[in-house]
């Protein structure tokens, strides 16, 4: 084994594979992949190697669509046969549900050019001879579903790999990770020591080992899965190889082996294996069968497979292999560990290896993943993610694997779990709460307890009047939000406001005053989306989104000048509290011994207050698109200011409102919201955040970019719709036609209560964005009339916000 190499991968399954293989094809020569055992010894050895492209993410159904392309290549370079056999798919429907579903994934299928076919009952039956038409309703169709030898696949990566120059040792266990001062590695070995530029955990099973090497906890945990294999069947005899299958209803996956079927389940009773820590001296075995407890979905599976139960079990197969808590993989650099990289918790490695190992590689050699992966992105969990939360939320997510998650659903394990001072009293207001990263926050209320509860739809729901009244009387009189679900950062030092210049596209305040700012990338795409507040001279308060606290930390990190600036995350030591609407001032003022006339308080200013006892730090501005302050205070002042907030209010007419008003009065007004309109794959002009970018103030990250997309115009732009819906709201990722064509997708959409209307926000390109007519959004699988919105709906001159 060699003593230096720029790159040594930890794990020789398809993941580490595929980024050995990735790596070298991206010209970084000398890497080196070790192996604990023979390549595929952790759970990609048994694997049942099934790969198609629907996801629900858009940006991981990209990554799937280039993974099977990719099969072709790496046997053309190797010669390994991937056994890649592309059979087709349907995922059948049992309930109507279960139908809209499909024809939202099918929808969402457009935009991404997957070529998805709704399809009869009697077609699938034609398709699929082996199922009981008397059970389903319809099917979708997908031509580019398949599976893969596992072995023949991992071999083919690292062939290539090998070919591209990359080494691999096998029979090696790294048991240690050191980091030196200069940022490179001593991996540690039982056959001797590496020194690494860069270090790739793609440890699958042991990832969570790997990572405790160098004091990460990472969420993921391995779960036990099951499948049979079935004798031989003679309706198979002499016919092509049968389609895959899903059955959502029992919970089961199909495909032909050989001259029996396997069948596999994600039972709800699933079971953790090696909940704590993964023995080392677990290798190419298998883990006892338990049919007993995948016993309720056999029954399913044989009642609507008839032929299957009389056909016999050959085999059955039960391996463990791990998930994250949302089931998406874990990738990209970790915080605090300079080339230190992740690739693990992959739990569709024949569908998702190659784009991982794509994803890692660009962003190791290119310094950006090349796509759009916030949904992938290990920076996506915070410390909420203990290993009881990450058990908890890994076997729901199991148990949900072929659930449908409606759009207005909550789940509930791990929950609650953490809670700010005012959780009993908004729960006693009849508060419906959602969780986001794990922190309990009202999404609306409910006018009694017995109703304080999502009946769960695709359509409009049984909130849809009561979040309307929060909105109208935000619109009227004064709401009350709480906003502690916001990541808040605490910058300063002399050079705070260089170093903030530097990397924010906008000014940097005045003391005493607000700017809203898109952070950029090198390539001049969107990666944040801040409100910076100046407190003085030499400090700064940043409100950002908080699921993308660790996101923005190991952004800043790595653009820290050496001396000069600090940067820390306080999200929870300050939580928050608004007011909005026409009273809000009057409310406010009532409090405070500061003038909160427009002159002496105007829109973006901010200042530290004492809000009857409570020292807060209030700025002047509203999600609402109304007259509206936000109030930060430390923990502990948080009750006693929402009492105070409360009880005074109730002469101004003040109402609590929730996240789900906040969605609806944000979208009548176009603002934007991060992961959902503002994503690395946007400009800013694209994004209509132009006017929040300072060309002029000097060099900043991503300028020379912003300058020429100015310039050329960027390729799509966000726009607003006013759709002609019926009883269902557009929610995001439905394709936008115009013309009979699919040209765009929505990222936002919901009934704006203000204006009577429901509404839309999606990319089209710039060439059609001018368009008024025309246009249509698909929801829940009916093209509904869309009208482009020239300017927000709501107030468009904006002066109820400003005056
Ligand atoms: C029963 C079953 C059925 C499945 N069916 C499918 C399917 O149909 N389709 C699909 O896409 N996926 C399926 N999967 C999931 C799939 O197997 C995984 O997504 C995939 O194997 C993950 O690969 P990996 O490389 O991340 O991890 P692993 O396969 O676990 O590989 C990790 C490797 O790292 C090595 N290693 C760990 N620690 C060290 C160390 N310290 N030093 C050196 N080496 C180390 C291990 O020996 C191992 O070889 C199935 C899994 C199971 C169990």
């Amino acid at each position: 084994m060699k003593s230096h190499a720029r790159v040594v991968v930890i794990g020789g399954g398809v993941v580490g594979a595929s980024v050995l293989y990735h790596l070298t094809k991206a010209g970084w020569k000398d890497v080196l992949l070790i192996e604990r055992a023979e390549l595929t010894s952790g759970s990609t050895w048994h694997a049942a190697g099934g790969m198609h492209t629907v996801n629900g993410d858009p940006n991981v159904a990209k990554l799937q669509q280039y993974t099977i392309k990719l099969y072709e290549e790496i046997e053309r370079i190797s010669g390994q046969s991937c056994g890649v056999h592309i059979t087709g798919g349907i995922m059948l429907a049992g309930t109507q549900e279960r139908l809209d579903w499909l024809k939202m994934a099918k929808a969402r299928g457009r935009y991404l050019g997957m070529d998805l076919e709704l399809i009869s009952v009697e077609e699938a039956a034609r398709l699929f001879p082996l199922m009981d038409k008397r059970h389903f309703k319809g099917a979708l169709y997908d031509p580019i579903e398949g599976h893969v030898d596992p072995y023949g696949v991992t071999h083919a990566y690292a062939k290539s790999a090998q070919i591209g120059g990359a080494e691999i040792v096998r029979h090696t266990r790294v048991t240690d990770l050191k980091a030196r001062a200069d940022g490179s590695w001593d991996v540690i070995t039982d056959q001797g020591n590496v020194r690494a530029e860069h270090v790739v955990n793609a440890a699958g099973l042991w990832a969570r080992e790997v990572g405790r090497m160098v004091g990460l906890e990472l969420p993921v945990l391995a779960m036990e899965h099951q499948y049979l294999i079935t004798g031989d069947l003679p309706q198979l005899v002499g016919k092509p190889e049968q389609l895959h299958a899903i059955d959502f209803e029992g919970e089961i996956y199909l495909r032909q082996e050989r001259g029996g079927m396997l069948m596999g389940t994600y039972e709800k009773a699933g079971v953790p294996w090696s909940p704590v820590a993964t023995p080392w001296d677990f290798g190419q075995d298998l883990l006892p069968n338990d049919l007993e407890r995948i016993a309720p979905s056999l029954e399913v599976g044989f009642a609507h497979f008839p032929a299957l139960g009389d056909a016999g079990i050959r085999k059955v197969v039960n391996g463990p292999f791990t998930f994250a808590p949302d089931g998406n993989p874990l990738i990209g650099p970790v915080r605090g560990l300079p080339n230190f990289w992740v690739a693990c918790g992959v739990m569709a490695g024949f569908s998702q290896g190659g784009g991982v190992g794509l994803t890692l590689a660009n962003w190791m050699v290119e310094g950006d993943p090349g796509a759009d992966v916030w949904g992938m992105d290990v920076a996506r969990y915070g410390d909420w993610t203990t290993l009881a939360y990450t058990h908890a939320k890994v076997r729901e997510n199991y148990s949900r694997r072929f659930s449908i998650r409606f759009p207005n659903e909550e789940l509930g394990a791990a929950r609650p779990l953490r809670t700010t001072p005012i959780y009993e009293r908004l729960a006693a207001r009849h508060a419906v709460f959602g969780d986001y990263c794990a922190l309990e926050h009202p999404l609306w209320f409910a006018p009694s307890a017995a109703e304080a509860v999502d009946r769960v739809s695709f359509r409009r729901s049984n909130s849809h009047p009561h979040v309307a009244a929060e909105c109208l009387a935000v619109r009227d009189a004064v709401g009350l939000l709480e906003i502690s679900n916001y990541g808040k950062f605490d910058v300063r030092g002399p050079g705070a406001a260089e170093w903030l210049s530097s990397i924010m596209a906008n000014r940097v305040p005045a003391v005493g005053r607000i700017s809203l700012s898109p952070m950029l990338n090198e390539r001049g795409k969107l990666i944040g989306d801040f409100t910076l507040c100046r407190v003085a001279e030499d400090r700064f308060f940043l409100v950002g989104t908080y699921a993308a606290e660790t996101y923005y930390m190991r952004w800043f990190e790595r653009h820290l000048p050496p001396a000069g600036v600090t940067v820390r995350p306080c999200a929870m030591e300050y939580v928050g509290l608004a007011v909005a609407g026409p009273n809000a001032r009057a409310l406010l003022q009532s409090l405070v011994r500061d003038d909160l006339s427009s002159a002496a308080f105007p829109f973006l200013a901010f200042r530290r207050m004492e809000v009857g006892m409570v020292p807060a730090l209030v700025g002047r501005v509203s999600f609402t698109g109304e007259l509206g302050y936000e109030m930060w205070v430390t923990t502990e002042y948080q009750r006693a200011l929402y009492d105070l907030l409360s009880d005074t209010g109730r002469e101004f007419g003040l109402r609590p409102f929730g996240g789900r008003a906040l969605n609806s009065m944000r979208i009548e007004k176009t603002f934007g919201t991060w992961a959902r309109e503002y994503r690395p794959i946007y400009g800013p002009h694209e994004a209509g955040l132009g006017r929040f970018v300072d060309l002029e103030k000097g060099e900043f990250m991503g300028r020379t970019a912003a300058v020429q997309e100015r310039a050329g115009g960027g390729s799509h732009r966000l726009v607003g719709f006013q759709v002609d819906a019926a009883d269902a709201d557009a929610l995001g990722d439905e394709p936008i036609w115009h013309d009979g064509r699919v040209v765009g997708w929505v990222t936002s959409g919901a009934f704006g209560h203000r204006v009577g209307a429901s509404l839309a926000l999606g990319y089209v390109p710039a060439a059609v964005a001018a368009a008024t007519e025309g246009f249509e959004i698909e929801i829940i699988g009916e093209r509904r009339r869309a009208m482009r919105l020239a300017a927000p709906p709501y107030d468009p001159g904006g002066r109820r916000m400003r005056d």
